[in-house]
């Protein structure tokens, strides 16, 4: 069939392939990126019902982009001085490759919808999801991410609707939450009559940037500063808190196959890893989970050195992967999160940490 059509192609047309093909496995190099400290040790695994939950994702971080971020950091992060280790298969129920707005969903409500879906079932019913599970069991709740708080994965938590990009019933949604930490992009997305009555209710409410923060690269310490505020006023209530920390740019970087942007996403990341970290050693009834949503970018490492903090990679598309992804846990009930597990796997699991 082949050697049939090969005859008509032009010298033009043959030319643009190989272009495309080039450019496909252009790398690009990495180097002298500001070193952070890591912590020595994590905290044990211990088997005591969990009173506080920090779950922290990584949008379209897959372990490539982890392996990127510890190359160019020197051969030490964060996220790997945990102890348990798993995957995370991410399909959704529409796709093989799924968006943010199903793997949210399937991450917070333990169930798998269509692609562009937030807080419903594929077929649109509305889904119980972790925040709320923790609200009614008394926790208090939290957001911190760094695009808008209205984007999929934040939604997924609070929200219910069938298009992921309806922001202004997803900020109503926002409302009925009852968070008392909410902090990332979207002060355009919120009105000022939300923002009045979220602070009149008692939520710590910081929006920075009309739609999304700043990238990495010009937004300073702010995950890692509202990490550690997130934790100051959430910490004060005895009966615990649940927290979903968002590391949201590591997928816009990939998206725009900005290796440089990417790894300076990861590393913010990993920094705000290492204030939950210190945080836990006099908070050990705490459950902590990393994990990402999907994988953008296709990323695969073709060289670098720890020696030189230097990484060499390349990306095969400007889309999501179809890869698991990786998963980190300790803490309390934290032995659970090892192996391959659906994103599903993760709500029932941490209900079982907590004590349920
Ligand atoms: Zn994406």
């Amino acid at each position: 069939m082949m050697k049939m059509m090969f005859p008509k192609l032009t010298c033009a047309a043959v030319f643009c392939c190989l272009v495309a093909c080039l450019e496909a496995v252009e790398s690009q190099t990495v180097r002298n990126m500001p070193r952070h400290e890591v912590v020595n040790k994590a905290p044990s695994v211990t088997e005591q019902a969990a009173r506080h939950v920090i779950l922290m994702i990584g949008d379209g971080m897959g372990a490539e982009h982890v392996w990127a971020a510890w190359l160019c950091n020197r051969g030490k992060l964060n996220m790997e001085q945990l102890p348990i280790v798993g995957f995370v298969r991410t399909p959704s129920a529409s796709a093989t490759i799924t968006d943010s707005a199903a793997a949210g969903t399937a991450i917070a409500c333990g169930c798998k919808t269509r692609n562009g879906q937030v807080g419903i079932s594929a077929s649109g019913v509305p889904q119980m999801s972790l925040l709320k599970h923790m609200a009614a069991r008394g926790r208090q709740t939290g957001l911190v991410v760094t695009k808008a708080i209205t984007d999929a994965t934040p939604a997924a938590f609070y929200a219910h609707n069938k298009n992921r990009y309806d922001a202004r019933n997803i900020a109503v949604d926002l409302l009925a939450a009852g968070c008392r930490v909410v902090i990332g992009g979207g002060e355009g997305l919120i009105s000022p009559a939300q923002q009045a009555q979220l602070r009149a209710a008692g939520t710590l409410l910081k929006l920075r940037g009309k739609e999304h923060c700043d990238p990495a690269s010009r937004r300073g310490d702010f995950l890692s500063d509202s990490v550690a505020e997130a934790l100051s006023v959430l910490e004060k209530y005895p009966h615990g808190f649940f927290l979903m920390v968002e590391g949201s740019q590591i997928d816009t970087a990939a998206h725009a196959n900005d290796l440089e942007e990417l790894v300076q996403e990861t590393l913010d990341f990993d920094r705000a890893v290492g204030v939950v970290l210190r945080w836990m050693k006099a908070h050990p009834d705490t459950l902590l989970i990393i994990t990402a949503d999907h994988q953008t970018g296709g990323l695969s490492i073709h060289g670098g050195s720890t020696e030189k903090g230097e990484v060499k990679a390349s990306f095969s598309t400007t889309q999501h992967s179809g890869v698991a992804v990786p998963l980190y846990a300790t803490g309390a009930g934290a032995a659970h999160f090892g192996g391959i597990q659906e994103n599903t796997d993760l709500l029932p699991k941490i209900l079982r940490a907590i004590g349920e």
